[in-house]
């Protein structure tokens, strides 16, 4: 499939900025080309554009080439630049499903893109027959969620290969959270679907959100296209040393996500066992949907103790929902502590429901 045309005329046509040091490839020079400072502060040289180390460990862990990856200022700036890439102003519109991920619409509403709302279907699966007739000739671009923010449920492949198959838009699956997933990561799609693009980040289970790292995987024609977009100097070198570093600690890696997956079913356990809550939704994120008829009275009992949830009151499908990330074990048994506390007092007190 040629992806050209999901691209706007002028991103195609686009001559990217030349980077400073772009035509020099040796280790070792004077360099008066870029006007930097030239006393050596760790920090006074501008980073590498590509990113080059960074990828080339990246798609070793990830098992996909470098040239089908793009690193972005966190997977946000991955996300507005899939949008400016395939969507012109005041005339293409994108697909999403909520409940889902806002970041697509926000970024959406800046770049002056329509955005087609589609519900999902009670058992949290998209709806596709929805999809199509939302669907129109100036549909550029679907974002799927997958484990989804905030339901945490995922989405089986042969599901997104059915998407991707249809080949009327670019398909975007979010997998933030798939590191704490069984279902295996839609990245096995891209040899078959070019119109595939997967983001993942090293915001969640990488413990590295304060350095905004995302990545994008994707047919090497895209990730070029994306790479030229991008502002160049998009990723600090600060954060491609440091991420470096961080991502030798494999082991350990491993070891936080088997204890978060075990403190995750702890919780749904004892989520599940407690009269608070009206449902509690099964996850392969590291959150816990969890819906009650008192969302904001337990949601501001929490807080007013130092336990900060979020809200997700979405109705009709998650009426009353609150999302609960998965903590350190200490953490989540001050969690389960206060939720103690709140039904003694809710039993006492004969509180109305309110909001239901
Ligand atoms: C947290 C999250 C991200 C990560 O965004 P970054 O900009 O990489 O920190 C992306 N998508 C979803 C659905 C998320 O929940």
């Amino acid at each position: 499939m040629e992806i050209g045309k999901f691209i706007r005329e002028n991103i195609r046509n686009l001559q990217p900025y030349s980077c400073a040091r772009d035509e020099y490839q040796g280790a070792e020079a004077i360099f008066l080309d870029a006007n930097e400072n030239p006393f050596d502060n760790g920090c006074n040289r501008y980073p590498d554009p590509r990113q080059q180390r960074l990828k080339k460990r990246l798609a070793q862990l990830k098992g996909v080439g470098e040239e089908n990856l793009l690193i972005g200022n966190g997977s946000d700036e991955i996300i507005d630049l899939l949008i400016r890439c395939t969507c012109r102003p005041g005339k293409d519109n994108i697909l999403v499903f909520v409940p889902g991920y806002s970041m697509y619409e926000v970024s959406a509403a800046v770049n002056e893109v329509e955005v087609r709302r589609i519900g999902l279907l009670p058992d949290f699966m998209p709806d596709l027959r929805e999809a199509e007739r939302q669907r129109d000739s100036r549909t550029r671009l679907l974002f799927l969620c997958s484990p989804n923010n905030p339901t945490g449920h995922t989405l089986p492949l042969s599901l997104i290969g059915e998407i991707c198959s249809a080949g009327e838009y670019l398909v975007v699956v979010d997998e933030a959270y798939i590191d704490f997933a069984e279902t295996p990561s839609a990245a096995t799609l891209l040899s078959q679907y070019t119109n595939l693009v997967v983001l993942q980040t090293l915001s969640k289970a990488w413990g590295m959100a304060g350095l905004r790292l995302g990545i994008g995987i994707a047919d090497r024609a895209l990730t070029a296209i994306l790479h030229n977009m991008k502002p160049p100097y998009n990723v600090s070198g600060i954060a491609q040393e440091k991420a470096l570093q961080l991502l030798e600690r494999e082991e350990e890696f491993r070891q936080q996500v088997a204890l978060l997956k075990k403190e995750r079913e702890r919780l749904f356990r004892a989520f599940s066992a407690s009269p608070v809550f009206r449902k509690v939704y099964p996850s392969e994120a590291n959150f816990l949907l969890v819906t009650t008829e008192h969302c904001r009275e337990l949601y501001a009992f929490l807080t007013e103790r130092g336990v900060v949830t979020r809200l997700r009151d979405i109705p009709p499908l998650i009426g009353g929902g609150i999302r609960i990330t998965v903590g350190t074990e200490a953490e989540n048994n001050r969690l389960l502590w206060l939720l103690e506390e709140w039904e003694v007092e809710e039993k006492g007190s004969n509180r109305e429901p309110v909001n239901s």
